[in-house]
């Protein structure tokens, strides 16, 4: 994995485009979906442009129409290639998952204008989140795949305002 100097993985760390794209194919094969064009140009957007709002996925690739676009996410959404991030404004974002991306990372969320920030933790204090989050879930018997933490607050924009 490459690494800047203070250890904090690259955004390129992940898995290549046609990594990507064949992952995305075989998640929908599980659920009996092809992996159709327009499937394809959404995730090759949210690839491009990070979380996004379906306007901003709209407005990367205008080979996408609005209601294919929206159908799309839906069923990318149950098959596991795209995940819906909760923000405190109406306007849903998407991205595609961890696992399709192989990169692991957490969101800044402004609660100003809804704008969704990707930051990466250096691998040892992901380590040390990770005991601390999976001691307190054993606590109630919980059994824990993986951590979701997102800050939620003011973006350089709005904290200005
Ligand atoms: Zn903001
Ligand atoms: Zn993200
Ligand atoms: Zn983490």
């Amino acid at each position: 994995m490459a690494l800047e100097g203070d250890g904090i993985p690259l955004l390129s760390a992940g898995f290549d485009d046609d990594d990507v794209h064949q992952l995305a194919a075989a998640k929908l094969q599980v659920f009996s979906q092809r992996y159709t064009r327009n499937r394809r140009l959404v995730v090759g957007a949210l690839l491009h442009c990070g979380p996004s709002t379906i306007a901003e996925i709209l407005n990367h690739d205008h080979a996408l129409a609005q209601s294919s676009t929206y159908r799309s996410l839906v069923v990318l959404e149950e098959a596991g290639v795209v995940h819906r991030i909760v923000t405190t404004d109406d306007h849903a974002r998407f991205e595609l998952t961890e696992e399709i991306t192989g990169h692991h990372h957490h969101h800044l969320v402004c609660r100003g204008c809804g704008a969704i920030t990707d930051v990466s933790l250096p691998s040892d204090v992901e380590r040390q989140l990770d005991q601390a989050l999976a001691e307190a879930a054993r606590r109630h018997r919980f059994t824990t795949d993986h951590h979701r933490v997102d800050l939620v607050g003011l973006c350089e924009n709005c904290v200005d305002r």
